[in-house]
């Protein structure tokens, strides 16, 4: 199966797209014809571990690659996430049914695919015939920075450089960064906000003297960012286990598909859950939850994507996007590589754009949306701990409050899939005030000591051992200086 631009280049090997992230004409690759399976293929799923999970959905959409090799690279990938099941399906007593995705090294759901990211690229670059290590750089305000450290560390063939802001990052996401292990990883603070690290790295992408001397070293750039295929592909694969799983326990079937409803951000995870549904999993309608930054909401309900508006700071600040790049594939499918590029000129021009009614029509089969503002995310942690005596973290809480509000308008199925992005051991502080553990004035360690607690909940491996790793990555540079501060770090 190939794949193509959505500004309509291509079409390209699934190694091909992996290896470049992003397509020459600016667009993403996506698939032309999605695969499609039938009912025993999704049924046999729950029978077998979750690598063999992961291996066979992927090999449904990377041909090009072995079932072998698939395999053995989720094995790698997801031997280190906690508990046994890296996507393990939780029942509540309301009769929603949580899928977890924060059992992995930085407690959050990149991990699912920026643990598999590093193997497919390595994989990919000698299929291609790239010899080169891949160097991988990136800017982060926060967490996707450490995933991609984490995914990335001593990976053969390939190196991590971040960028964060100096500062400008919580206590534990920088001592998450600088404590990374691997000899391959490397970390630098750049005197500057998101914004100045961001564009910095973007620089050094177009940087014909910088690509040059990396080419000299052997080396050859590339990005881990939620665009890139290889990011995109390993979320398909929980979808189809997480309703293998549903599907053993009768709650759902081909005749009776369940609706699944995803904390939403950059629109990677539910562009995912598009794609398993559209390739055959059971699943009904796809509830897109947006917290105060309800661009993607607004969009959905009315037709028009308008960028124009206040960025609001959230205690889900994982979901605070106004521009949802992995959206461009959702819009090819509805209208083609001609309207793609029209629409993207206009959002670029005019901050707006705004699709037919016939068009909007063909969301509204498939998408719900609704939102939830940080009120309202801090009143469902406390109604799902003192109802059920689980603890969510507030990214997830935001879907829950969004599930809850379509459950009394019945909208909904008996057992719906609420996905679960973040540990709350990672957003402690937030999550213990909101169930009135404690007041505000907590560190991330002592109110993830205090959550463990209350909750009775054990302290995952990733936060325990936070504390004592010792400090590897201490450079730090201005902004004018990031390409000089890569060649320092990588050496020769
Ligand atoms: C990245 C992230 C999201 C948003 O996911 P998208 O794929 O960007 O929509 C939601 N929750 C958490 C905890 C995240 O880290």
């Amino acid at each position: 199966m190939l794949y193509v631009s959505t500004r309509g280049s291509g079409p390209v090997t699934s190694a091909q797209a992996i290896v470049r992230g992003i397509a020459p004409d600016g667009g993403l690759y996506v698939p032309v014809n999605l695969p499609r399976v039938g009912e025993d293929f999704v049924r046999d799923l729950a029978e077998v571990s979750y690598p063999e999970r992961a291996a066979r959905v992927l090999k449904l959409l990377l041909e090009d690659f072995s079932s072998e090799e698939l395999l053995s690279m989720a094995r790698e990938a997801y031997a280190r996430f906690e508990g046994g099941c890296p996507a393990p399906v939780t029942a509540l007593k309301s009769g929603v049914r949580v899928l977890e995705l924060f059992h992995g090294p930085t407690m959050a759901f990149k991990d699912m695919a920026l643990q598999m990211l590093p193997r497919l690229m390595r994989a990919a670059a000698l299929k291609t015939g790239e010899k080169r290590e891949i160097a991988i750089l990136t800017a982060t305000s926060g967490d996707t920075g450490k995933a991609a450290l984490e995914g990335f560390a001593d990976a053969e063939g390939t190196s991590v450089t971040v960028f964060y802001p100096y500062g400008g990052v919580s206590r534990v996401q920088e001592r998450q960064m600088v404590t990374s292990r691997g000899q391959n990883t490397h970390v630098i603070a750049v005197r500057g906000n998101f914004d100045d690290a961001q564009t910095g790295v973007k620089r050094l992408f177009g940087d014909a003297d910088f690509i040059r001397q990396m080419d000299e070293r052997g080396r050859v750039l590339s990005s881990a960012n939620s665009i890139n295929l290889g990011r995109l592909v390993p979320q398909v694969a929980y979808y189809f286990s997480a309703a293998a799983d549903l599907m053993k326990q009768g709650l759902c079937g081909m005749d009776r598909p369940v609706d699944v409803c995803v904390p939403t951000g950059n629109f990677g995870n539910i562009l995912a859950c598009w794609y398993a549904k559209r390739m055959g999993a059971p699943i009904g309608r796809l509830i897109c939850a947006s917290n105060a930054n309800d661009v993607l909401t607004d969009f959905l309900r009315t037709g028009v994507y308008d960028r124009r508006r206040t960025f609001h700071k959230t205690i889900s600040p994982s979901m605070d996007i106004l521009i949802s790049s992995n959206l461009e594939r959702l819009l090819w499918e509805i209208g083609g590589e001609e309207k793609v590029r029209a629409w993207m000129k206009d959002l670029s021009e005019k901050g707006v754009f705004a699709l037919t009614e016939a068009e909007k029509g063909l969301l509204d089969q498939e998408f719900l949306c609704g939102k939830a503002d940080d009120a309202q995310t801090r009143a469902e942690m406390a109604a799902v701990w003192q109802a059920e005596g689980y603890v969510m973290d507030p990214h997830t809480a935001v879907a829950s409050r969004v599930l809850r509000d379509l459950k009394a308008e019945a909208k909904v199925c008996a057992s719906p899939l609420l996905v679960s992005t973040a540990s709350p051991f990672k957003f402690a502080p937030d999550v213990c005030a909101a169930l009135g553990l404690c007041g505000d004035t907590l560190d991330a360690f002592e109110a993830a000591a205090v959550l463990s607690r209350e909750c009775a909940l054990a302290l995952p491996a990733p936060m325990a051992e936070l504390k004592s790793l010792p400090v590897r990555h201490r450079r730090v540079c201005e902004k004018e200086g990031m390409g000089e501060a890569v060649l320092e770090e990588l050496g020769s």
